[in-house]
């Protein structure tokens, strides 16, 4: 068994539609006049609140008479609410509400991309029902979860999905069963949904101890599928015998990681980690969680045992999904670290750091790439047009393990850079096909 010793609340319920943080402060008519008038001024026409489009122009939400409507029904997360008044309470709605008054606003997000991050999330709840499969050959499923897609040019928002959702043209009579609904549908777990993001950070840490010179790539250690360390037992899925990073990263192998973290120290895996964008919340119009780090101050019973598991993004590290999407960015764009957007063009295109570090992330690239071998059936990536670059996790969770996968692609030319988070579910990879696929007949 795992060492399971810390509990943790991962899931911050944020009900976004509850919080009214929007308070109108613009005057709509001019100012009174003291005097009396002689004769009433004609009613001024409201002008109607602008529309919200899609990076190639399809309408998201529109105004018609006062009220909102939405004709693709999507990203319900993303576009926010208005209140009975016509105030902006939440998402888009919020964030750009005095460009929405002035006009129109074109978001960053790809509709296309988007209803397939959806169907994706959809599915997978589906699959769920009918039981959760960990054979590797079989189809992914989650209760939950969220799926974020970026594009490399730019940290543009092609999509960022959660499940599960609801209607925005329902919501004012929805609001009090979404609110009370267990499944939390208001928390956008793309954005502010807290999960450990399991060997998914693998990546991380290959890339710190090469920066750091504490392993080459040469360096192999034995995996015997279990390593003791004070007292307690720390496991891998299987014996992977000597590995080195490469083949470590590929397999997925914890023991080689444990080993490497014991080398590396808390401090700088914690460091390379903020450069990959863990620990902190990214800039972007939207509110979104930073999650903590694994860190001595952040865990009670700080030891190598909690070391150890914080190489494999166990132990106290939490994130969510859009910093994993966030740490697949920076592996394919070798070591710059860009700001996600959700407006189109609106990318801060300096990234927020650089790891020079070039021959690092050619190796963990390969690997990433050999490691998209271990897909099968229907979601076999070979199936591509291109090579694809995946690392899979299957973090340890209140709900027993969450699956997981992040990745770029192409792997050699890199477009978008991905992570796909599944609550209490399995083979989180077998979604990326359909994501990948989703990019190549849709490209621009
Ligand atoms: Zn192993």
């Amino acid at each position: 068994m795992k060492n399971n010793s810390v509990s943790l609340m991962l899931i911050s319920v944020v009900t976004a539609g509850a919080v009214c943080l929007g308070v109108l402060t613009e005057t709509v008519l001019g100012a009174s006049s003291a005097e009396p008038a002689e004769e009433p001024e004609p009613q001024a026409v409201q002008r109607e609140r602008g529309s919200i489009y899609d990076r190639r122009g399809v309408l998201l939400a529109g105004s018609s008479e006062g009220e909102r409507y939405y004709p693709e029904a999507l990203c319900p997360n993303i576009l926010g609410t208005l209140s009975s008044d016509g105030s902006a309470q939440s998402g888009i709605e919020l964030a750009l509400d005095s460009e929405l008054r002035r006009g129109d606003v074109y978001l960053s997000i790809d509709s296309r991309l988007q209803r397939t991050a959806e169907d994706i999330l959809r599915t997978a709840a589906a699959q769920y029902e009918k039981g959760v499969s960990y054979d590797t050959a079989a189809p992914y499923c989650g209760s939950a979860g969220a799926v974020v897609i970026l594009s490399c040019r730019s940290g543009e928002v092609l999509a960022c999905a959660s499940y599960p959702d609801y209607r925005l043209d329902s919501f004012p009579q929805d609001f009090a069963s979404l609110s009370a609904d267990e499944s939390s549908p208001l928390l956008d777990r793309a954005l502010q949904g807290l999960y450990r993001p399991g060997s998914t950070f693998k990546a991380v840490t290959a890339a710190a101890a090469l920066c750091e010179g504490v392993i080459s790539p040469e360096t192999s250690f034995y995996c015997g599928a279990r390593l003791r360390l004070g007292g307690t037992d720390f496991s891998c899925v299987r014996s992977h015998g000597y590995t080195n990073v490469s083949r470590a990263l590929e397999l997925s192998c914890n023991i080689f990681f444990y080993r490497t973290a014991l080398l590396l120290g808390i401090e700088r895996l914690d460091r390379y980690a903020r450069l990959f964008g863990y620990g902190q919340a990214p800039l972007c119009e939207l509110p979104t969680l930073g999650g903590q780090l694994a860190s001595p101050d952040s865990s009670e019973y700080w030891g190598d045992g909690q070391l150890i598991q914080a190489a494999i993004g166990q132990s106290s590290m939490l994130c969510t999904p859009m910093q994993m999407a966030l740490e697949a960015l920076t592996v394919a764009d070798r070591g710059r670290q860009l700001s996600p957007t959700f407006i189109r063009y609106g990318g801060i295109h300096e990234p927020v750091s650089v790891l020079r570090a070039d021959r690092v992330f050619e190796l963990i690239t390969k690997a990433m790439t050999a490691s998209s071998a271990y897909t099968y059936g229907d979601y076999a990536l070979s199936q591509l047009e291109h090579p694809c670059a995946v690392k899979t996790g299957t973090p340890q969770s209140p709900r027993g393990y969450d699956s997981a996968v992040i990745g770029f692609y192409p792997a050699d030319r890199p477009e978008i850079a991905f992570a796909v988070m599944l609550e209490g579910g399995a083979n989180a990879k077998h979604a990326v096909y359909e994501l990948c696929k989703a990019f190549e007949d849709n490209k621009e």
